[in-house]
């Protein structure tokens, strides 16, 4: 395989740059452009060692630096690696990758490395994509779940469900090829049991992915109400900075703002919208449309009121459009007289919070309701929890395949079907963890991936 190159720092000034080079030639090549003052080059090292000494571009010095050297199968990507540390100028590190590149290394593709370490059999396809997840985790719970899938947690869970299928499609065909000889019959009881007690491991792993989205991947939130209420103001607190427009003009916030913000464990991903005034202008009329549609699409929606003004009919609008909605109500400027009258919102909404975005005293309260509507203050991130909708995908397609062979078994269909239904459950399974994934799969997991890593 050829020898891959890439900036794994980001691609930006820092105190430290790293260039990493995997592959039959990464330590022949790295040593071609690295001078250490021991005077004993790269190749001369042991794996796990570090060299100080100076980057050359050529005859002149670029910088100094630390390299490491890693030999094969014992680094990351299970390939001779080395990695060359410098500072992290943007100049320094792009001139000595577009020397290693001059000295044979190629460009390495996003996730490369990591799809090399997953080819080399450092690890399974769903601890792969715990190596993404750690790198994006917002927060220490979602960074919990996601070392802990990175350690293999959700691999050795799907894999005891995947052993015991594959003993239980074995059991099950040799008893229907061979009914004959010596086979032992396979009783219809302990076997539905088996087959119901993995089907409740992986239960269990799709609801626990269900509640921690919020944490690990964030949930779509809408912020609406009608204009001037205070839903930027209420933004910026969340965010901790000023991303939308916030003003006393009614109607300014028109284009739809999309941002991530944690509060507390809870990630969510807001969109600001319009407001929902039913307004002449086109470009509001634009934004009353997409808080419609954003609301019917939201994972949880934070309906804002302004407390210091009777409630209209645009707020009765709200109301009704939040119907049947994951919904927190607001009841904006708490720290002005009181003039809307709670009672619509209260039989409305199942919370209500009286606040004042424009004090970050109302960020606690707010947390807490956020924790307990989402569900996830009696998440233990502890457990295993899927990484990413790939993985939730392939273990619903094998529950679903094991809730079938217990309904053909009710049914008391051939032994035969039941075991087409146990092989479906078994592939899914291994497509999660990577050990029987097509090439497309494979490739689709580490395209979302960045360089570098
Ligand atoms: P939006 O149109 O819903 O986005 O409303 P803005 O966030 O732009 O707020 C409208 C006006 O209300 C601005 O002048 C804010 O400073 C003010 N405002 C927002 N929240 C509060 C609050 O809690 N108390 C008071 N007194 N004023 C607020």
């Amino acid at each position: 395989m050829s020898t891959i190159a890439a900036i794994s720092t980001p691609n930006a000034a820092g105190g430290i740059g790293m260039v990493r080079l995997s592959g039959e030639r990464a330590i022949e090549i790295a040593a071609a452009c690295f001078q250490s003052v021991s005077g004993r080059p790269l190749t001369a090292l042991k794996g796990y060692t570090a060299a100080y000494g100076k980057y050359t571009d050529g005859e002149t010095v670029l910088d100094d630096g630390v390299a490491i050297v890693y030999r094969a199968p014992r680094s990351y990507t299970g390939e001779d690696v080395a990695e060359l540390c410098c500072h992290g100028g943007l100049y320094v590190t792009q001139t000595l990758l577009r020397r290693v590149y001059a000295l044979g290394a190629e460009p390495a593709g996003p996730g490369e490395f990591t799809k090399r370490a997953f080819l080399n059999g450092k690890m399974d396809l769903a601890q792969a994509e715990g190596v993404m997840r750690v790198i994006s985790a917002q927060g220490e719970a979602a960074l919990q779940a996601a070392g802990n899938t990175l350690a293999g947690s959700v691999s050795k869970r799907v894999g005891a469900v995947c052993d015991s299928l594959i003993k239980t499609a074995a059991a099950l065909a040799a008893w229907a090829d061979y009914p004959d000889e010596d086979v032992p019959a396979v009783e219809q009881e302990p076997l539905a049991e088996a087959l119901k007690k993995n089907a409740d491991a992986l239960e269990t792993l799709l609801r626990n992915y269900d509640a921690g989205k919020c944490v690990t991947e964030g949930v779509p939130a809408v912020l609406c109400g009608k204009p001037n209420v205070g839903k930027s103001t209420l933004m910026n607190l969340l965010s901790g900075c000023e991303k939308s427009i916030v003003t006393a003009v009614p109607g300014t916030t028109r284009d739809v703002v999309e941002e991530t913000v944690r509060v507390g464990d809870v990630v969510l991903r807001l969109s600001d919208t319009a407001g929902l005034r039913e307004a002449g202008d086109e470009v509001e009329r634009i934004g009353v449309r997409l808080a419609k549609e954003r609301i019917d699409r939201a994972g949880l929606v934070l309906a804002v009121f302004d407390g210091s003004r009777p409630l209209t009919e645009e707020d009765a609008e709200l109301i009704r459009l939040c119907a049947g909605k994951r919904c927190i109500a607001i009841l904006n400027k708490a720290d002005l007289p009181r003039q809307a009258d709670p009672a619509p919102l209260n039989a409305a909404f199942e919370r209500v919070l009286s606040l004042s975005a424009n004090s970050s005293a109302a960020l606690p309260a707010l947390q807490n309701a956020l924790e307990e509507i989402l569900g996830v203050d009696g998440l233990d991130f502890t457990q295993e929890i899927l990484a990413g909708e790939r993985q939730r995908q392939c273990c619903a397609a094998a529950l679903n395949a094991l809730r079938d062979a217990l309904a053909a078994m009710e049914n008391g269909v051939t032994v035969d079907a039941v075991s087409v239904e146990i092989d479906c459950a078994v592939e899914a399974l291994l497509t999660l963890t990577g050990k029987r994934a097509s090439e497309e799969v494979v490739n689709e997991v580490f395209r979302s991936f960045c360089v570098g890593k």
